[in-house]
């Protein structure tokens, strides 16, 4: 027996299993975790698939597919060559302006950026990434200024909080692997609406840099925890892929909705009355 089994073998029965995390984290896995720990856990450690879903009515794709495909054909425009689809139409001057920068070697795109423990930058595939993400498209604007961009396919609306979060991290990202920018706007280009409905914050290095903390707190969050209870309530469950099949916990919408039916309403008045009276009788 090698000493390096027998040491194993000692640390085992003296301490159990190791206990599991989640190890690195991006702001989809951190939404993820927030809503439900059990659902981080059933994706990120158990690495469950999700299960295939019916189309929705009057649909020909899923709608992460179809952003995945709206994503590529922006990326393939503008790198040139290609043309570009209908779906991206409300945003062809502003592809063609990202175009002509990329021409001139100011544009990276579908960047891989990552971050260790410490907020060092690192290789997207190191043992020690700690933070991922992926920038549809980065802007030199200067050698002090930058622009991040990401398109978002789907609703605008209701989105706001999710959104402004992200690009919190994206320019956070920005300033911490650019020292040199003293200046960045962070962009989302909804292009399944008007291009009046972009959305741009500025920020400055010290605003900017800031929200290192928040971020460091919520991530460390996810990346420490060895418990992941479920959360099920109406908003978590609703898009869980899990919901009604590796999820013994899920809330299903169609309950939820039953129970706002002015049958069940009626019913539980009902049986409240009855309650009210047989206490009354009681006393
Ligand atoms: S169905 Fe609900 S409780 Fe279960 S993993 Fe999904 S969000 Fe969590």
């Amino acid at each position: 027996m090698s000493s390096e089994w027998y040491g194993g073998a000692y640390f085992l029965a003296l301490f159990g299993t190791p206990l599991k995390t989640i190890k690195s984290w991006s702001f989809s896995r951190l939404l993820d975790f927030e809503a439900c720990k059990y659902r981080a856990k059933l994706k990120y450690l158990d690495r469950v698939p999700e299960p295939d879903r019916p189309l929705p009515p009057g649909k020909t794709e899923h709608a992460n597919d179809r952003g995945t495909r709206v994503h590529t054909a922006a990326e393939l425009y503008v790198q040139g060559g290609v043309e570009l689809v209908p779906e991206l139409y409300n945003y062809k001057v502003h592809l063609d302006t990202i175009r002509d920068l990329y021409k001139a070697g100011r544009v990276s795109l579908e960047g891989e950026w990552a971050f260790d423990a410490q907020w060092n930058v690192t290789a997207w595939k190191s043992y020690s990434a700690w933070c991922r993400m992926k920038l549809d498209a980065f802007v030199n604007v200067d050698d002090v200024s930058g622009r991040v961009i990401d398109y978002k396919t789907g609703r605008k609306h209701g989105n706001e909080v999710k959104h402004t979060e992200q690009g919190q991290l994206y320019q956070l990202a920005a300033f911490l692997k650019y020292p040199q920018l003293e200046s960045l706007s962070v962009e989302f280009w909804y292009t399944d609406q008007p291009v009046d409905q972009l959305y741009s914050v500025s920020y400055t290095r010290e605003q900017g840099t800031r929200y290192i903390d928040k971020f460091t707190r919520r991530a460390e969050q996810l990346t420490t925890a060895t418990e992941f209870p479920p959360n099920p309530n109406a908003h978590s469950c609703r898009w869980c892929p899990y919901l009604n099949n590796a999820c013994e916990f899920g809330v299903s919408s169609d309950i939820l909705k039953a129970a706002k039916s002015p049958f069940i309403q009626k019913t539980k008045r009902k049986k409240a009355t009855g309650m009210a009276a047989l206490f009354e009788k009681r006393e």
